[in-house]
């Protein structure tokens, strides 16, 4: 199965660790590779320290948000972590060793053209059989929509962030 979560609301992120936890259920292997991430230890960090090891490899790639404030980064420096964010995807993809491979927020990365569209379909086109893929963030194309079994869009009804109220621990990190 070739999975996108995309879409302006929020559970992208969620849906996919959802779906790990289901796959460790059936002591199957997860690797999550997160794309833009800046290292930050969330609540899905801990629970797999601590509960979940022997199941998930989680590696946070990236050094933090692009071109947004707090951003001391060059373009170059960011270039180069998604790229090796995506060489790491495909050294896992053949690796043999997992059942789910989840690239979180590599979507975004595309939005902001970090990473290219042929890029993601090349990955998507030597998936191997017994792999499934899930691909989150905003910004999936239409060839991405077309390459993949299921898409989903998160649309966003209602926020507390449009209220300006502050992100929720367990909940949004
Ligand atoms: P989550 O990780 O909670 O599943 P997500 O992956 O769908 O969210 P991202 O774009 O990765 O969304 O954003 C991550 C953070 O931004 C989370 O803390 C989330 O609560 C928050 N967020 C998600 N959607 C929105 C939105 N529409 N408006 C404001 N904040 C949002
Ligand atoms: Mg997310």
């Amino acid at each position: 199965m070739i999975i996108i979560y995309t879409g302006n609301g929020k559970g992208k992120t969620s849906a996919a660790l959802g779906t790990m936890l289901r796959t460790a259920g059936y002591l199957k292997k997860t690797c999550i590779i997160q794309f833009i991430k800046d290292g930050s230890q969330y609540g899905e960090h801990h629970a797999v320290k601590h509960f979940l090891k022997d199941f998930v490899d989680m590696y946070q790639e990236g050094i933090g948000f692009y071109k947004l404030p707090g951003d001391r980064h060059d373009e170059s420096d960011h270039r180069q972590a998604a790229a090796e964010a995506l060489e790491l995807a495909e050294k896992k993809m053949r690796s043999g060793h997992y059942e789910l491979l989840i690239l979180d927020e590599i979507l975004t990365a595309l939005m902001v053209r970090l990473i290219s569209e042929d890029q993601i379909l090349a990955l998507i086109h030597s998936l191997p059989a017994d792999l499934h893929l899930i691909l989150t963030g905003r910004g999936a194309t239409q060839a991405l929509i077309d390459a993949a079994d299921l898409v989903t869009e998160m649309q966003e009804i209602k926020h507390p962030f449009q209220r300006n109220e502050k992100a929720v621990e367990g909940i949004d990190y």
